[in-house]
């Protein structure tokens, strides 16, 4: 079985998990206005939100690109807990204040979070198969390990970076050859960084502030959610499998093109495709097919605007054409045997934003 399919069985595990625990919790005193949500498949959905609807929350992002080892991911961990002397790559702030350059607007005053696996709390790290994630309630989950190490100022986008995983990656591939480690080694950070940013800026933000009577309870089932999410354990016979494409939809594919030429503007070089896009393991087309049908848009949107504004704006037909060629791909691939209206209920929950002008 190929790494993508592996891929598929953990993200349904774990899907079920979370909400499993979520479910369990007793927040459900929980009650904040339900926020928009613009990609019913992605995981933009607050603890908060879920509780409050009681409806399956979306798995973290991950950033998979090229995961590729097919050990046991717990079997792994000792080998990932041994001191690794990182080379020099980019600073935690430099790669926080990227961000916030990168979309100054939406984040305007707020903190943004990284946690590098290297640092935070042992029980929270994700396998090495997984490069990246992203969950709304992220900061929850760190706030005090943020507060202990003096970085917490209030809620703020968060997401994680496994630095291990992607030094033992660069390691692997470079062998002898130091340099080109550390050049693999900077080049897959700075690209997983804006791989998850991307997460975060596709969605409507949501950072109200937790009440303090619940902030406890909060950050507890909020923590225990993550930690479900992080055990792999063995599916259900009767799981159903989403899409591999599921969570990268092609709302996010535009977010991340717009982020990597902003941060290019911002003078950090054209990153490899696929560091930033796994599209093999989502079974998409490649990154570079949609930054040709998003060119002239791309080109085109000032920077000084929000990705709100741009979520707002139809993409263009080309682009649309495209995402919409790529299920059609997927569909056939799978081997379905429903007719085309089944086809289009299936797909409807990640095409209905993408109306083109
Ligand atoms: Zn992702």
């Amino acid at each position: 079985m190929g790494c993508s399919t592996r891929l598929r069985f953990s993200t349904h595990m774990n899907a079920a998990t979370v909400a499993k625990a979520i479910k369990a919790s007793p927040l459900s005193s929980v009650t904040i206005a339900k926020q928009p949500v613009w990609c019913s498949a992605s995981f933009a959905q607050s603890v908060s939100e879920a509780l409050t609807t009681k409806r399956k929350p979306r798995q973290p992002r991950q950033s998979t690109q090229g995961a590729k080892r097919e050990t046991d991911p717990h079997n792994d961990r000792d080998a990932l807990d041994a001191k690794i002397e990182p080379p020099k790559g980019p600073s935690l702030s430099g790669l926080e204040s990227l961000v916030r350059r990168i979309a100054p607007a939406d984040i305007a005053s707020r903190p943004v979070y990284i946690a590098l696996v290297s640092d935070m709390p042992v029980d929270l790290r994700p396998s090495d198969e997984t490069f990246g994630f992203h969950a709304t309630f992220l900061d929850i989950v760190f706030r005090q390990w943020l507060a202990d190490a003096g970085r917490w100022r209030g809620r703020g986008p968060c997401f994680v970076i496994n630095d291990r995983a992607i030094l033992a990656d660069a390691t692997e591939r470079a062998g002898d050859d130091a340099g080109l480690r550390d050049e693999l080694y900077r080049t897959r950070m700075l690209a997983t960084v804006l791989h998850e940013a991307s997460h975060v800026l596709t969605s409507p933000l949501d950072l109200r502030p937790v009440p303090d009577e619940i902030r406890s309870d909060v950050e507890k089932s909020s923590r225990a959610a993550v930690v479900e999410w992080i055990a792999d354990k063995p599916l259900p016979a009767d799981a159903e499998f989403p899409p591999q494409w599921a969570g990268h939809e092609a709302g996010f594919i535009r977010t991340l093109l717009h982020v990597h030429h902003r941060a290019e503007q911002l003078g950090i070089e054209r990153l490899p495709d696929n560091f930033l896009f796994s599209n093999s393991n989502y079974s998409l087309s490649g990154l570079w097919s949609y930054r040709r049908a998003l060119s002239r848009e791309i080109d085109g949107f000032d920077s000084s605007l929000t990705f709100a504004d741009l979520r707002a704006c139809s993409p263009p037909q080309e682009f649309v054409e495209l995402w919409r060629d790529d299920l059609h791909r997927w569909w056939k691939w799978m081997d379905h045997a429903e007719g085309p209206v089944q086809i289009a209920a299936a797909m409807a929950p990640y095409v209905h934003v993408l109306k083109a002008d």
